[in-house]
């Protein structure tokens, strides 16, 4: 599996840096963000190293999507949130900060301030 590490993502799928695990099998990591823009914000990340969706193989992003529906539905009914953000940003110049692919589920509320 690839990995690197000097990436931060890659330390937390080691267990080498800690994170509030949502949901975890073989292939698929979804973790609390660190920096929560709305209450539930949670990442969903390849254990696998890919930086970006134009570098991953297509099987190990299918992979990561086919695991999305249940990971949001999931964050979603612990909220009480009926709406909710699926994005991944790609590249620095698409505001990616950590280079290891990331969808970002962010629960949405009317009147959360967002
Ligand atoms: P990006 O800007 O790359 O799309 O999003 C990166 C996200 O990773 C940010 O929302 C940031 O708060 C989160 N993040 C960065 N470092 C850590 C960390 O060490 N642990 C966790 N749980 N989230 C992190
Ligand atoms: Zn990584």
């Amino acid at each position: 599996m690839p990995t690197d590490p000097n990436c931060i993502f890659c330390k937390i799928v080691a267990g080498q840096i800690p994170s509030h695990k949502v949901y975890e099998d073989d292939i698929v990591l979804a973790f609390l963000d660190i920096g929560p823009v709305v209450k539930g914000h949670t990442l969903v990340i390849p254990k696998a190293h890919h930086a970006t969706v134009m570098e991953i193989p297509p099987e190990v992003l299918g992979a990561v999507c086919q695991r999305i529906p249940k990971i949001a539905r999931a964050v979603l009914a612990v909220t009480g949130a009926k709406a909710c953000h699926v994005l991944a940003n790609n590249g620095e110049e698409a505001m990616q900060s950590v280079a290891h692919l990331h969808y970002h589920i962010m629960p949405r509320a009317s009147g959360d301030g967002f």
